[in-house]
């Protein structure tokens, strides 16, 4: 008897030796645990989120806990994890299931599709995860193995919308919750961005890409648009000036001015009467998905704090060595403990 390939049977018996079966949100799995995972998972490593994971569930573990808690208590568990629209999106839905659902997620895609944050494919994913619904997953993961499994060359939308026809086409209607994590491991496990290990891929016998061998590694990298900015540390005794901004970077959390022209920031300086006692020009470089910062920072201290008094808990004096519980980026906390080890080297 000749060997018939089927797609979905060859992904499936692969990853019922090689797949993950115990990260944290698959173990006792339900539709919260799901939900916070997809949502943190979206533009972040699993090896990233796990710590993140267990915190949040520590703090907040159902969804009535969520729905009690202010946004700044999530952004305070969320802090250092990035995206942090996707901790808006999480707060926003989570009062929404309050007073729509009465504290119970929804377990159909109609609804839950109009809470923030919660588009087609993360929709699919936690009702196919949690519940083995017949709904196809399309992450990163997954996307990068049809588009190589078929040498998909189409771009963006159309490429999207192809991808899309083969998953629902490939999809089984038993199993379709393994079916999708098996596609997830594989994109993590096997057909890796960089180096995919085709020669013990399961589908490498039908891979148009391994066929035509038509990697091209090299053309996979693009190089990342740099964005100039700058911070200024403004220190009062044991105190840091932070701002909740409303950037879209980092939104709503708390940070450091920042400028994004260096004339803009002078005259910020001359108006809140900041003279540079002490002037530092550190750069560092920061790296977001589509492009990286390349943040420079001033740093002063004051004896006054007259021009920086906020009524609002907008602008606060921030204490490092007794931080409040708010969110604030990994990129500022990386900056406080630079600045504490330059001053341990210095007295020793
Ligand atoms: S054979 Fe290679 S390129 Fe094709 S799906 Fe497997 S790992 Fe990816």
């Amino acid at each position: 008897m000749n060997y018939i390939f089927n797609f979905s049977r060859e992904i499936i018996n692969w990853f019922h030796f090689h797949g993950r079966k115990k990260l944290p949100w698959q173990i006792n799995k339900n539709i919260y645990k799901t939900w916070i995972s997809e949502i943190m998972l979206q533009q972040t490593q699993v090896e990233v989120v796990i710590p993140y994971f267990k915190k949040f569930l520590k703090k907040f573990s159902n969804i009535k806990k969520l729905s009690q808690s202010s946004l700044n208590d999530i952004l305070f568990i969320w802090s250092g994890l990035g995206f942090y629209n996707r901790a808006t999106n999480i707060y926003k839905a989570a009062q929404i299931i309050k007073k729509k659902h009465n504290n119970i997620i929804p377990k159909n895609f109609k609804d839950l599709i109009k809470l923030p944050g919660i588009g087609k494919s993360t929709a699919g994913a936690i009702l196919s995860l949690t519940f083995n619904y017949f709904f196809p997953i399309l992450d990163g993961n997954i996307k990068r193995v049809i588009q190589r499994f078929y040498n998909l060359n189409e771009k963006n939308y159309q490429l999207e919308k192809r991808i899309w026809k083969k998953l629902s086409n490939l999809l089984p209607i038993h199993n379709s919750g393994k079916f999708n994590q098996s596609m997830m491991d594989l994109g993590k496990i096997i057909c890796t961005f960089k180096k995919p290990k085709c020669l013990i891929c399961p589908l490498n016998i039908k891979c148009l890409t391994f066929i035509k061998k038509k990697f091209n590694i090299k053309n996979i990298h693009k190089k990342k648009k740099k964005i100039k900015c700058w911070f200024i540390l403004i220190k009062y005794k044991n105190l840091f000036y932070l701002k909740q901004q409303k950037q879209k970077i980092w939104k709503n959390l708390y940070y450091f001015p920042i400028f994004y022209k260096k004339k803009k920031m002078f005259q910020w300086i001359k108006k809140k009467k900041i003279i540079l006692k002490k002037k530092k020009n550190k750069k560092i470089l920061y790296h977001l998905n589509n492009y990286t910062l390349s943040i420079k920072y001033f740093f002063t201290k004051i004896n006054k704090k007259k021009n920086f008094i906020s009524k609002n808990k907008k602008k606060i004096w921030f204490n490092t060595k007794n931080p409040q519980k708010i969110g604030i980026p990994a990129i500022v906390k990386k900056i406080f403990l630079e600045r504490k080890k330059n001053k341990i080297k210095k007295k020793l």
